[in-house]
């Protein structure tokens, strides 16, 4: 095929859509004008531009520069001018310094073997089977809640009555689907917003218990509970401030309480009256309670129940009498006893059932401004009428407070968190592509924000007036049209950017480098040919599966074959670059030592398109595991590896990626070498954050260059040791790049993982040369930016490559008054090159409510979105600060926001009260596992290189990565019957929800457990491993066998299903309980205490509430 020929269009607007009918019939219910069958058949018509579009591949100068918006071209220092030696012929050899090797290679061509089929389909289809979709149950129908801003009537309240709730728990209603896509979210609006103050009684009725004064100080209590944090007293319980390593106690945390709150008596799980519900937020609660039923304002308050008794003021505990938390060497009975009921605070399980039984049947439709989404662990379906689905964009909150002085009250960060290339499910169409012509995309003359719903027609239509800055622009002849008696445009069915909230544009050669259509990008493999890699069997793997899986590269639309070219390279301590031209009998290899200097030795023959070259790229991948069988060479070189990919794009003129598969510290002697600085010494220094710095700025410059040329870098690393992720990754994570890490890699353990890991990663669709800029109405200012991506202005977000799993996420501050009838509008726009080499500019718009009440803002926020934004504020802030004030400073932002929400929002009651505003009822829960992350307050086992790759990877995980990474999901697997398809209810993390006679699996989106319990029964045991008894299973096994009986069957469902949602494959690791590996699983039970000294969720709640009452008193 040829290279040169023009991209297929994109979606090709003039055919149905899937979809499209949906979005249709979606309107239904609205006034305004009948929609037309085939709405957009309009478009088709003529739309001059875009048949004229100039093939991408027209011929063009050399090296791009710039990029419209902001780029300079990066000067390659010395290869460049070399270039100009080479001619196009076959082989040609750098400049002398470099060893001129063009060695035939020796064996003779051997046609490549086929491989199998990478068993995925050719278009990679990320979405599991088609959610189904929620199944409500009938007593959720009849809960739902209308009106979103109505206060229910008092005796409604509180959302399910109990036995709703214990049933609903049964129901998974996507059942396997469940983080599937990035999704849902948000409490349910309609619960949520309805009776804020009826929901939380029910948490802080249990949470009364905390007001209790904690237990008597000082004394020896199970290091599980460490006890409610203490008035006045230096904070016992939560680790936070007590953990082993000199980062511990927060100085704040010392001061004796102002606050009146007596010593409590002990209130615990004895409770009378507390029935035990097993994954009840607050099973207790659920009575009438005769308080709640006022409007919002005056929020939830448990007067009625009697306040805790004013005790004497408890002893100063001191922190080391604590027992420190060895959970596990307890005995079970004694676990339990918790001075709180853990059953009577806020369950996630309950509260991500809860909403999938509200919002997991009806469509989400965008059509409202404000709108709270489902949680991202319900399965929606969204309905695109006027705001970008929340699968595109998620905020902290919906509605966002007028002025400055009320956000800075909150201390709710508005931030969105935004995936601009999100896969959609299959029922959901992907963006309409839109042609406005020769002249581009309709824009605002003065802040250039692009046509969109929200823009207002005036004068009869010939004029607009913007959204964002209100200028007034003329519409140009071409797009002028009629406006109906409403003032909408007669048209406005008929356009994606009138009507609804995400859309494409095709972009004219404006917004092109140089002025110039792009070409279709490359992949370049590099792969580290050292020792290491040999030995470990890794080059042989990837050579046999890169065989079969250049077939399945990205390509566009209904095009045949990939318009991207591929090349290679091997490394270790030089360069090793191979000619694979259709035209040659056997590859050929020159090799480049002067790595001082990089250049790339060949321009033809090096970049080829895969069914042309095919026999000559499959000599060369059976060949490269022989030629370097015997190698001895140990050291490697990595940045001149970075540059090498980089200028054979450049010198391509076409925008890419790298596929990097490294094993080792760079050490040998070239620009970017780095000398191994790890040092557990410095955890819990001020020179810890060194560790997550890379030691050389080397890095940056060069991550630069590749954004500039549009070069993307994925790193595959196989450590056996330190590597140093944390430069390594600068330049991936600044192309918006990709990381993987296999320590130790072992191809039979680890081939599984890795070859899933990198089909996937292959395969997916990538845009690139990516510039993203967020426009927002006047008020509100984009101010700060999280992600993998490169900056060198303050506004646009440059991404060599963007990927369909990365997020961008963007803090949104006041610059002015905000008004409550206009709202808050947030624009994204991405401009970048499509996989088969078309310019288009993807447009996402989002509406928010502006309110001048606090409770608006606590009513519409979304926890799990607020906690992705936290999480990634904290894991930037250990780059420049040391980890224990990084700490602190959430806790005490957290504080702040909940202290805002109990002195404004709440209605007036004791002191000894947590009252949690309904939407956030999690944030303690999921903040407490934020904090001992293993970024945060590491365990002895995790190492500089996991911390840093964590932190990496946190940095652009969307909602649904963040809330499952940090709270992970755990499925009890023996208690549903077998028949059943469901996913079986999950429960929460902690050791005492386990049973010594189940089975459990838990994940987190990158680590996979089964873990038996000692005394499951023996049937369970011979089904599962086919072995007689517990003892016999193997401990860290990693494959379940295949057996055919239901059980085993149903398990490994499960697995496949989980591995399906996530955008990484999760090696599986059986647990034995009371083995040594259960060490390692415990480490995700996250509502534990752990041994790393990071608090348990009860503890933290009580010294959040401690928190909390400081600021208020
Ligand atoms: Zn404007």
């Amino acid at each position: 095929m040829n290279v040169n020929q023009p991209a297929p269009p994109g979606v090709p607007y003039g055919q149905p859509q899937p979809g499209y009918t949906g979005y249709q019939s979606s309107y239904g219910g609205q006034p305004g004008p009948v929609i037309p069958p085939s709405p957009y058949g309009a478009y088709n018509g003529p739309m001059p531009g875009y048949q004229q579009l100039p093939p991408p591949g027209v011929p063009r100068a050399p090296p791009s520069s710039g990029t419209p918006p902001a780029s300079s071209t990066t000067r390659v220092p010395s290869g460049q001018s070399a270039y100009g030696q080479f001619g196009q012929g076959d082989v040609q050899n750098g400049p002398s310094s470099t060893v001129q090797m063009q060695r035939p290679m020796s064996q003779p061509f051997v046609p490549a073997p086929v491989a199998p089929p990478v068993n995925q389909p050719a278009a990679y289809q990320p979405y599991g089977p088609p959610p189904t979709s929620a199944q409500v149950t009938s007593q959720m129908a009849g809960m739902q809640i209308s009106g979103p801003a109505a206060p229910p009537p008092s005796g409604l309240g509180y959302g399910p009555p109990p036995t709703s709730v214990a049933s609903a728990s049964g129901n998974f209603p996507g059942s396997s689907q469940y983080g599937s896509y990035p999704p849902n979210l948000a409490p349910p609006t309609s619960l949520a917003q309805a009776h804020p103050g009826a929901q939380t009684p029910q948490r802080s009725a249990p949470l009364q218990a905390s007001n209790f004064p904690p237990p008597a100080a000082g004394a020896s209590r199970p290091p599980s509970t460490a006890g409610p944090s203490m008035p006045g007293q230096s904070f016992g319980g939560p680790p936070v401030s007590q953990s082993n390593h000199a980062s511990s106690p927060p100085p704040q945390a010392q001061p004796p309480m102002p606050g009146p709150p007596g010593p409590p008596p002990p209130m615990h799980s004895t409770q009378p009256g507390y029935q035990l519900q097993q994954n009840g937020s607050f099973g207790p609660a659920r009575g009438p309670q005769p308080n709640y039923g006022g409007a919002f304002s005056g929020a939830p308050n448990f007067a009625s129940q009697p306040g805790p008794p004013q005790a004497p003021p408890p002893k100063r505990l001191d922190p080391d009498s604590i027992p420190s938390p060895q959970l596990n060497e307890l005995p079970p009975q004694q676990k339990t006893r918790h001075r709180i009921d853990p059953d009577a605070i806020p369950s996630p399980i309950q509260v991500i059932e809860d909403d999938r039984n509200n919002r997991g049947s009806e469509p989400f439709v965008t059509g409202a401004r404000g709108q709270v989404p489902p949680l991202v662990t319900t399965n929606f379906v969204v309905k695109d009428q006027g705001n970008a689905s929340p699968r595109y964009i998620r905020c902290t909150s919906y509605n966002i407070p007028c002025t400055s002085d009320m956000a800075k009250q909150a201390q709710v960060p508005l931030a969105a968190v935004i995936k601009p290339l999100a896969r959609l499910p299959p029922e959901e169409a992907p963006p309409y592509v839109v042609d406005h012509g020769e002249s581009g995309p309709v824009r605002c003359n003065r802040c250039k924000a692009y046509m969109c719903p929200f823009m207002q027609f005036i004068e009869g239509g010939r004029r607009f007036q913007c959204c964002f800055c209100s200028c007034v622009t003329e519409v140009p002849p071409q797009y002028f049209q009629h406006l109906d008696h409403t003032g909408k445009r007669v048209d406005f069915y008929d356009r994606p950017e009138l009507s609804l909230g995400s859309y494409e544009f095709l972009a004219t050669v404006d917004y092109c480098k140089n002025n110039k259509f792009p070409r279709p990008p490359a992949f370049i493999f590099m792969i580290d040919v050292s020792y290491n890699a040999i030995r470990s069997g890794l080059v042989k793997l990837l050579c046999e599966e890169l065989k079969s899986l250049l077939d399945f590269l990205p390509r566009e639309g209904g095009a045949e074959e990939s318009a991207i070219r591929v090349g290679f390279v091997t490394y270790n301590k030089v360069l090793h670059f191979y000619n694979v031209k259709s035209s040659l009998a056997q590859p050929q290899m020159m090799v480049v030592s002067d790595v001082a200097d990089m250049f790339v030795p060949l321009l033809d023959g090096f970049l080829v398109n895969v069914s042309e070259s095919r026999t000559v790229i499959n000599s060369l991948l059976d060949q490269i595991p022989e030629m370097f069988a015997d190698t001895r060479e140990t050291e490697t070189v990595f940045a001149p590896v970075i540059q090498a990919g980089m200028e054979a794009l450049k010198a391509a003129e076409c925008p890419g990626k790298l596929f990097l598969f490294h094993t080792s510290l760079p050490i040998a002697e070239a620009p970017g070498k780095l000398k191994n600085r790890d040092d557990r010494k410095l955890l819990n220094t001020d020179k810890e954050k060194t560790l997550f710095q890379p030691q050389t700025g080397f890095y940056q410059s060069l991550a630069k260059e590749c954004v500039t040329q549009g070069c993307c870098v994925d790193l595959f690393l196989f450590p056996n040791q330190y590597v140093d992720v944390a430069t390594l990754g600068v330049v991936p994570h600044h192309t918006g790049g990709s990381i993987y890490k296999y320590a130790c890699f072992q191809v039979e353990s680890d081939q599984e993982r890795f070859l899933s890991d990198l089909r996937r990663d292959v395969q997916k669709d990538v845009g690139f040369d990516a510039v993203m800029r967020v426009r927002t109405s006047t008020g509100i200012r984009a101010t700060d930016f999280f992600g993998s991506f490169y900056m060198s202005n303050t506004t646009d977000v440059e991404l060599a490559g963007l990927d369909g799993d990365k997020t961008v996420t963007v803090e949104f501050k006041h610059d002015d008054r905000l008004s409550e009838d206009s709202g808050a509008l947030i624009q994204c726009a991405l401009l970048y090159t499509s996989c088969a080499g078309q310019r288009r500019l993807r447009i996402h718009n989002l509406s928010l409510n502006c309110c001048t009440q606090l409770a608006d803002l606590y009513r519409n926020c979304e926890t799990d979105t607020l906690i992705n934004y936290l999480a990634k504020f904290a894991y930037r802030g250990v780059l420049s600060s040391p980890v224990k004030a990084v700490r602190d400073a959430l806790i005490s932002q957290c504080a702040q926001i909940l202290a805002c929400y109990r002195k404004n929002c709440a209605s007036p009651s004791s002191a000894g009260q947590l009252i949690l505003p309904e939407c956030m009822k999690l944030l303690p829960v999921y903040l407490n596992c934020v904090l001992k992350s293993n970024v945060l307050q590491p365990g002895a086992e995790v190492t500089t290189d996991d911390r840093a790759y964590v932190r990496q990877l946190v940095t652009s995980m969307d909602v649904a990565e963040t809330n499952v990474f940090f709270y992970p999901r755990l499925l009890p697997l023996t208690k549903v019957p077998l028949e059943s398809s469901a996913e079986p209810p999950a429960i929460r993390a902690s050791e005492e929800r386990l049973s010594k006679g189940d089975v459990y699996l838990l994940e987190n989106g990158l680590s996979l457990f089964l873990w038996v319990g000692a005394s499951v029964q023996q049937g369970v045991v011979q089904n599962l491993f086919s072995v007689p008894s517990f003892s016999q299973i193997t401990s860290g096994l990693s494959v379940l066998p295949v057996l055919e009986n239901p059980l085993s069957k149903r398990v490994r469902d499960l697995i496949d299903s989980f591995r399906a949602q996530r955008s990484r494959y999760m090696k599986l690791m059986v647990v034995k309980q009371e083995d040594k590996l259960e060490m390692l699983f415990k480490h995700f039970l996250v509502e534990d205490k752990s041994l790393s000294g990071g608090a348990s969720y009860v503890d933290f709640l009580c010294h959040m509430h401690k928190e909390i009452r400081q600021l208020l008193s």
